[in-house]
């Protein structure tokens, strides 16, 4: 089964990915975790994405591609594969929606994790003091929610009009976001 877990950054995607990925024994593909560890290897790519993830900025399409197109095609992880953070242009949507049919697979569900701003802003500080990411410090926050609104706006609509579409208030406990998954799940 594959999953598109999409959202505002700080809507509790990751969390539900580590979940979904022990229960369903899947992967869990979060761009934004390769990017930061190809920072941290300091590899090529790391080098050259650096300033622009810690300017809240998207990193380009053309990085992102390369990097996820290894792994739709890795025949371990086929209709294994939970998105979290990926895709955020309608580009990468696109490439993603060719990429799996060219691969035979295809996306069962699409939970969007709808969440208001304040409540994410509070999540944030906690989260920069449990996990300490580089990235995480509310300048650089505000700046990826505002490129967020602006940019994924199209890929919302582009996903909103699918039957497998399934908002879901990102404002509830975790717990009860899980539960609402679940119920989907086992539709
Ligand atoms: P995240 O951990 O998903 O919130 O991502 C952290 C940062 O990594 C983002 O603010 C972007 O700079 C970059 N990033 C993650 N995923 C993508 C993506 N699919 N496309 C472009 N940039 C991304």
């Amino acid at each position: 089964m594959n999953i598109i877990l999409f959202g505002p950054p700080g809507a509790g995607k990751g969390t539900q990915a580590k979940y979904l990925k022990n229960k369903l024994n899947n992967y869990q593909v979060s761009t934004g975790d390769i990017l930061r560890d190809e920072i941290k290897k300091e590899t090529e790519i790391g080098k050259k994405i650096i300033s622009c993830m810690n300017d809240g900025k998207f990193v380009d399409d053309e990085i992102i591609n390369k990097l996820i197109k290894k792994i739709i095609f890795d025949k371990q992880k086929k209709n294994k594969l939970i998105f979290d953070g990926y895709p955020r242009t309608l580009e990468q949507a696109k490439n993603l929606n060719s990429w799996l049919t060219d691969s035979d697979q295809k996306i069962d569900f699409i939970f969007f994790l709808n969440v208001n701003k304040n409540i994410i802003i509070e999540r944030i500080k906690k989260r920069k003091i449990i996990e300490k990411r580089s990235d995480d410090n509310l300048e650089t926050f505000i700046k990826r929610y505002d490129t967020y609104m602006e940019t994924t706006k199209p890929v919302l609509d582009y996903y909103s009009i699918k039957p497998n579409f399934n908002e879901i208030d990102g404002g509830l406990k975790i717990t009860e976001i899980t539960n609402k998954i679940n119920s989907f799940l086992e539709v």
